[in-house]
């Protein structure tokens, strides 16, 4: 069919004919996805973008309007069930394409209009026809839902007219001859070239828009070229008009690294070769129909993905060429299959089982997605689709029957509800290493593999995976592959002065972070004892007023459960809360796969079975417990000593002063001002815990020392630990109060003892040790020329003495208290667990 521009137009006057100088030779076919054709004005975009293009042919294929061909299948579904309400259905459809006609076309509709109410009439006459039978023939399906097309075609080909310009509307199922085999749609070429030849001496003009999706077969029965056919339609008529470009245009700026909806952070790709296009497409990247490529692949016809919405994007160019960057181009996601599994041990060394496998499946039509086999030959596993499972399964269990009658094949399994995640590129070819970058990512976000193949073409690595895991398995490799930043889901506990420090630390870095190292720590929720904060999003700006804001009742199962819900490849969980009871959730977390990381000591000094418990869990799922922040601040002690114990060195003793509060106590402590005075003082400015006997009892660097002990290997309780209490025992239990009023009672002990330590020219410290005789925390004397007697007022000290640093021990000195410097110290944690975890910092 044709519409000719009437001659007399006024608007076919200013379509000038084309300046001398500049004569388009090109001929190019455009194909529009129904997301650039959702509506009357989408189409006059489209129009527009296509009139101000210079070509000498221009052919344009297009889709049916956005989600009009869902509505048709589910029309015609229903209809065959005879539920009546098809017909509201039907009109809502009608309804929806007038509208569109009398917008796009205004006074001139009409004639348009008429024309679609005749379609629809014939529509509904087909659709009552499926209730009398009661049943959906594929013929029908097939003729049916390839309407939104042809309605489609028409509309931008009357518009042009409308605005003036000649154009001709080619109804694919006039000239496209196709058969539909297995292995998807076959053109018939010779016949297609043959009609399209005689249909163009009719219409010979430049312009043309065509059906997508639609055709006939051998038998001139109309079918379609399966779902999001029309890119393909569009490669099928590059190739019969023997186009120089082929066009593809969408709703995104071309083919992404991922699939935008399921890794916001996927990258447009400049350039693909063809065979990573159809590795991309045949993997499930929506964006072009698999077969597309295969016309273009014979006449090296470059095809162009680009973005309706930005015409002046270039998009993503499909030639023959291969361009490597990284090893991978792009990961796509496969939803909806099932797993099956042949295991016996009879298969082991018999020759034509997989022959047999795939008979069966193949005389069941089912098609098979992924093929792995164990070298041992003990059992053989495909993937294939979940809608064909079932059928699969019976045909194994039929072919193998009488394996499995006298136990040479134990058993056919099949796993419901998988999913296979494909990374794709052509630089992965001879490159090692990127199985196991993929298979690292997915082993540190916690994903479970099920089976992996590597076709030998080394283009594709697939992995079959849970589908509840498939979201998180693509954003870690996507993330893994450095195509989007490593992303934690981190959730905060305890804002007090640590935990607030830490908290203004990371919103103030965040943006930085992830420029410079492609880090993302994105802040979740926040949790005080009493409220919390969960936020899908991540938290930025004031989270303070956030946390008072629209905070709900603290609970950390959900707060747990938040963290890890988000399909993000890592959770991680700071807790600068200082309690016991969160202490007491490490092992589980950790078990679970997020990471801790905390200035608690708690966990570190606490029972040892906890200890161990939490190292075990760590051990195990592989996530990270660090707590450098719980010896000397920010101050790198714990690490220090991890670096000489994985190095072979082995700790003889560990002496320091680990109590920031105690080393300014004691480096003012002269004789001239009295002890509780100097008390009085440090609670004053803030040096001491609130009660000032938490520093004073000892028991804080006791704790301190356990951990260092358990770091070098030493299974220490904190009873074990001889400790000198500074407190008298008459203070200990009075509140706060009485005991800083009573505390002057200690003055004259204090001062005879700084009188014998001077009269020995020593000064007086509160040290901690850890040696071959036990471990000590209390007040010594040492000579005015021992380093402790020569620091700075509150710094600490760790002294490390072990074989190789045995005559001059290994000293790490700083300051070792304070809020910013403690936050510092966990921040650096989380750095650690996210450079672990693959971050390039
Ligand atoms: P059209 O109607 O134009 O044919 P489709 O909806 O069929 O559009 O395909 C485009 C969509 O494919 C995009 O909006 C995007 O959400 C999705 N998509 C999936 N994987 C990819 C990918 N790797 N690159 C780009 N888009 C993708
Ligand atoms: N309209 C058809 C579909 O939705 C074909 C296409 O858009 O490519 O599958
Ligand atoms: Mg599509």
């Amino acid at each position: 069919m044709s519409i000719a521009a009437a001659p007399s137009s006024d608007a076919a006057a200013a379509s000038a004919p084309l300046s001398p100088l500049k004569v388009a030779t090109a001929t190019v076919v455009h194909k529009f996805g129904g997301t650039s054709v959702a509506d009357a004005e989408r189409y006059r975009h489209v129009a527009q973008l296509l009139l101000a293009r210079d070509e000498a042919v221009q052919v344009t294929v297009v889709s049916a309007m956005k989600g009009v061909t869902d509505a048709l299948i589910a029309l015609a579904e229903r209809a065959a069930e005879d539920a009546p309400q098809w017909r509201d259905d039907w009109h809502a459809l009608r309804a929806r394409h007038r509208g569109a006609a009398v917008a796009l076309l205004g006074e001139h509709s009409g004639p348009t209009v008429e024309w679609l109410d005749a379609r629809f009439d014939h529509l509904a006459e087909v659709l009552a026809a499926l209730g009398v039978i009661g049943g959906l023939p594929p013929e029908v399906l097939d003729r049916v839902q390839g309407l939104g097309e042809v309605y489609s075609a028409h509309l931008l080909g009357y518009y042009f007219r409308s605005i003036g310009h000649d154009c001709a509307v080619l109804d694919a199922r006039d000239v496209l001859v196709v058969d539909r085999g297995e292995l998807g749609v076959d053109v018939d070429w010779e016949q297609s070239a043959l009609r399209l030849a005689e249909w163009r001496e009719a219409n010979p003009g430049p312009r043309v828009v065509a059906t997508g999706f639609v055709a006939r077969d051998r038998r001139d029965r109309i079918t379609t070229l399966g779902r999001n056919g029309s890119d393909y339609s569009g490669a099928i008529f590059a190739a019969l008009f023997n186009a120089d470009e082929l066009h593809i245009w969408t709703d995104v700026d071309g083919v992404l690294s991922a699939d935008p909806r399921v890794v916001p952070e996927a990258v447009q790709l400049e350039a693909l070769s063809y065979d990573e296009a159809c590795e991309l497409a045949y993997f499930g990247a929506k964006v072009v129909h698999p077969q597309t490529m295969s016309p273009a692949i014979e006449r090296g016809l470059p095809i162009i993905i680009r973005n309706t919405f930005q015409p002046d994007h270039p998009g993503t160019r499909i030639t023959g060429e291969r361009t490597v960057g990284g090893p991978i181009k792009g990961l796509t996601l496969s939803p909806d299959l099932a797993l099956l599994n042949l295991e016996g041990t009879g298969l082991i060394g018999v020759p034509g089982t997989a022959e047999r496998v795939f008979a069966a499946l193949r005389n069941a039509h089912v098609s098979v997605v992924m093929i792995s086999q164990g070298s041992s030959e003990h059992s053989i596993c495909c993937v294939v689709r979940q809608a064909e499972a079932a059928a699969a399964r019976a045909a194994l269990l039929q072919a193998f029957a009488h394996e499995l009658s006298v136990g040479q094949v134990q058993r056919v399994q099949l796993t419901g509800n998988v999913s296979v995640l494909a990374a794709v590129g052509d630089g992965m070819a001879g490159q090692p290493g990127v199985a196991a970058r993929l298979f690292e990512s997915l082993g540190r976000a916690q994903v479970n593999i099920l089976a992996i193949a590597q076709g030998s073409s080394e283009r594709n690595i697939s992995v079959a995976v849970d589908s509840g895991q498939a979201t998180k398995a693509l954003r870690a490799a996507h993330a893994g592959f450095w195509l989007s930043p490593q992303t934690f889901s981190v959730g905060v506990i305890g804002p007090g002065n640590v935990g607030a420090a830490l908290l203004d630390q990371l919103l103030a870095t965040h943006g930085g972070l992830l420029a410079r190292a492609n880090v993302d720590l994105r802040l979740r929720a926040v949790a005080s004892r009493s409220r919390m904060r969960l936020e899908p999003r991540g938290l930025s700006g004031d989270w303070r007023a956030a946390l008072a804001g629209q905070g709900e009742a603290s609970d950390l199962d959900k707060f747990t459960e938040h963290l890890q819900s988000a399909h993000l490849p890592h959770a991680l969980i700071i807790d600068c809360s200082g309690s016991a009871e969160v202490a007491e959730r490490y092992a589980g977390w950790l078990a679970a796969g997020i990471h801790v990381v905390t200035p608690n000591k708690q966990a570190g000094a606490g029972p040892l079975a906890r200890y161990h418990a939490i190292r075990e869990a760590a051990a195990t799922s592989g996530a990270r417990f660090r707590y450098e922040a719980t010896v000397g601040a920010g101050l790198p002690v714990i690490t220090t000593l991890r670096d000489l114990v994985d190095t072979g060195d082995e700790i003889l003793a560990i002496d320091g002063i680990f109590s920031g509060t105690l080393a300014w106590l004691f480096n003012k402590y002269d004789g001239q001002a009295p002890f509780s005075q100097l008390v009085t003082e440090a609670r004053r400015l803030g040096y001491t815990e609130p009660d000032p006997r938490d520093d004073l009892s000892g028991v804080d660097v006791a704790r301190k020392l356990v951990i260092l002990a358990r770091e070098a290997g030493r299974e220490l309780s904190l009873e074990q630990v001889q400790v000198e209490s500074l407190v008298p025992a008459s203070l200990r239990e009075s509140s706060v109060a009485d005991f800083m009023a009573g505390l002057s009672s200690v003055d004259a002990a204090f001062a005879e003892r700084l009188a014998q330590a001077k009269a020995r020219g020593a000064v007086l410290r509160y040290v901690a040790r850890l040696s071959n005789e036990g471990a000590q925390v209390g007040l010594v004397e040492l000579p005015v020329s021992h380093a402790f007697a020569n620091l700075r007022l509150t710094d600490n000290v760790v002294s490390f003495t072990t074989r190789r640093y045995c005559d001059n021990p290994l000293v790490v000195q700083g300051p070792g208290a304070g809020p910013e410097v403690t936050a510092a110290g966990v921040f650096a944690d989380v750095l650690r667990v996210a450079a672990g975890e693959g971050a390039r910092l």
